[in-house]
Parts: structure tokens; sequence; C-alpha cells
């Protein structure tokens, strides 16, 4: 019922995203930069376009999953996708992009004629092969029915959060109580050290008392008490920090310009920055408590 799915960035989302969209029954162009991940793509059943534009040019939906805010405006103009596809063509950029961006990305697409639904996700890797990604999206009631069917191919849920740009606001919002929430667990934890009181006690209060939080009770930052946390296998990711980095990093941006009173946000965005590119460049997020500890604050 969706016609021709273009599908830009086959990178580790949009890959095993656009099986998914294959394995429904859907007919899926795909493009990407690299080779190597065309290929994959092109071995779960999406047909290889030559290039971004020429999947869009037949396409009657037009998906994209890139690194950042940069790329989808440079490909929806630059590169001339949106001049490219036909008028009426819904764009549905499921990327984590700055909020503003994705504001110029829908404005971008209504000036060319199309409609545009912002819808990123939260699942991780192992979210988009099995399906059960959650999707946040931003734009018109119709435009987001329309993208329903192929986000339900992808994922369990969509949350329609409101306007143009409302998923990614609430992506990044989400992401900032995660964040802010594991640098409050692992604090905790690293004090308990300094006291003298066992990683389980602390955990065996903390999880039924209020201080109760995913952060604790499943991605649980040291080792032992929740046996399936990253913790437990040398804080392999997971959700890399990295990408916790860039997320914070978005909302960082997102405070400054709006003024914001959120001086934890801005303080865990620089400290998962600081992270990111030290020793937890390959580690899962949690993996900051190893920071905390080595580093300790002396006054
Ligand atoms: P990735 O780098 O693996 O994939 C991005 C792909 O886009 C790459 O394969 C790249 O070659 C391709 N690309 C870039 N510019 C292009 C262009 N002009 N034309 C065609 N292809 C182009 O990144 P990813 O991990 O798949 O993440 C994609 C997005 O999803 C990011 O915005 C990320 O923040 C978000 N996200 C990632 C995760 C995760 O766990 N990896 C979770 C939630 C959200």
């Amino acid at each position: 019922p969706c016609g021709v799915v273009a599908f830009v960035g086959l990178g580790h989302m949009g890959g095993p995203m656009a099986a998914n969209l294959v394995r429904a029954g859907h007919r899926v162009v795909g493009h990407d930069l690299v080779p190597r991940a065309l290929d994959a793509a092109v071995a779960a059943g999406v047909e290889a376009a030559p290039s971004a534009v020429a999947a869009a040019a037949d396409a009657d939906v037009v998906l994209t999953m890139l690194p950042a805010g940069r790329h989808v405006l440079a490909l929806y103009e630059e590169e001339g996708l949106l001049a490219a596809a036909r008028p009426g063509t819904l764009f549905v950029d499921c990327s984590t992009i700055d909020v503003a961006d994705a504001r110029a990305a829908h404005a971008a697409a209504a000036a060319a004629g199309h409609a545009a639904v912002d819808a990123p996700v939260s699942g991780g890797v192992m979210g988009a092969e099995a399906g059960t990604l959650t999707f946040m999206a931003g734009g018109a009631d119709t435009d987001v029915a329309r993208a329903e069917p192929l986000l339900s191919a992808m994922g369990k849920k969509t949350v329609h959060c409101g306007p143009a740009g409302a998923g990614q606001a609430a992506k990044i919002c989400n992401n900032m109580i995660l964040g802010i929430s594991m640098i409050a667990v692992s604090e905790a934890f690293v004090l308990g050290e300094s006291l003298g009181l066992s990683h389980q006690a602390l955990y065996d209060v903390a999880s039924t008392a209020s201080g109760q939080c995913w952060a604790l009770t499943t991605n649980c930052p040291v080792p032992g008490p929740v046996p399936g946390s990253p913790a437990n296998r040398d804080y392999r990711p997971g959700f890399a920090a990295p990408l916790m980095a860039k997320d914070l990093g978005l909302a960082a941006a997102a405070i400054r310009a709006g003024e914001v009173r959120a001086e934890l946000g801005l303080r865990a965005a620089e400290m998962y920055r600081g992270f990111a590119q030290g020793p937890g460049a390959e580690q899962d997020f949690s993996g900051i408590v190893e920071t905390l500890r080595n580093e300790p604050l002396r006054n």
C-alpha cells in the first residue's frame, strides 16, 4: 500500500530497518555511500539504486537514516533529493538530529511540495534488527498516519509527539534524563564505595526505593547486581558512549538556543564528551562510573 520506499543510509541502524521493510512485503530501493553497507542491504532484498537521487525519483516515501542533521539537509537540498522526488512524496527522517535542523528539513520539504515527518528511534541496533524500535514522531496527523505502516514494520510503537521537530525534541529530552540519571547512579555507587557500602546493599535499597530508575535496575553501572548489564562484560555496548555524547550534544545545543536552565544537562553533555573521546570511545555509556572512580575530585 505504500508503493515504492526509498531508503537512504543503510548503516548499523538503516540496514536492518530496511531489511524489516522488505520482510513485511514492501518494495525498497536503497542507497548508501559505502558499498559494503549497500551490498549487505541487497543481500536482505533491497534493490540497489546508483544514487540517493535515483532512489527518490520513483519513490512514494523516502526514508533517511543518516549520521547528523547536516547530512539530511545536504541530501534534501544541495544533492537534490527533494527536487528529484514526485510532488507529494512523504519524507521520513529517522536519524537523530538537531531540533532546528529537523524543522528546517520539514520546511524545505514543504516548500518543494512534499510532506515530512521526523521519526527518530530508540532501541539501538538490537531493536532495529528485531523490529522492536520505538519511534518518536513529529509532523501533521495525516503525514504521521501515512508513515505508520512503515514504522510499524520496523518497530513496536510510535508515539506522535506533536508538530515538526517534536519527535527529535522527545528523543533528546528522554536521553538527557537517561544521561543524567546514569551519572547520578554512578556517583552514588562511588560515594557508597568511599563509605564502605557494598554495591549489592546499595542496589537492594535503591532498586526498591525512590532511587529506582532504568540506569540502576536495567543498565546497572557496576558488575554484579544486574547480571545482564554491560558492566558485567567490560562495558561492551549496549548504548555506546559516543552516541550518548552525540545526543547530549544535541540537547546542549537546544538548551543554549532556548536559554533553558538545565545545568545538569549541560554538565552531563560535557562529561560524556570527555569520556567518549577517551576511555569510553568503544564502551557502553555506563562505563563513565570508572572515570568518576579513577579521577576523584580533590578540594
Ligand atoms: P551509521 O554510521 O552506521 O550509518 C549511517 C549511514 O549513512 C552510513 O552507512 C553512511 O555511509 C550513510 N550515509 C551518510 N551520508 C550519506 C549520503 N549522502 N548518501 C547515502 N548514504 C549516506 O550510523 P547508525 O548507527 O546507523 O545511526 C544512524 C542514525 O541513527 C544516527 O543519527 C544515530 O544517532 C541514530 N541512532 C543510532 C542508534 C544506534 O544504536 N546505532 C540508536 C538510535 C539512534
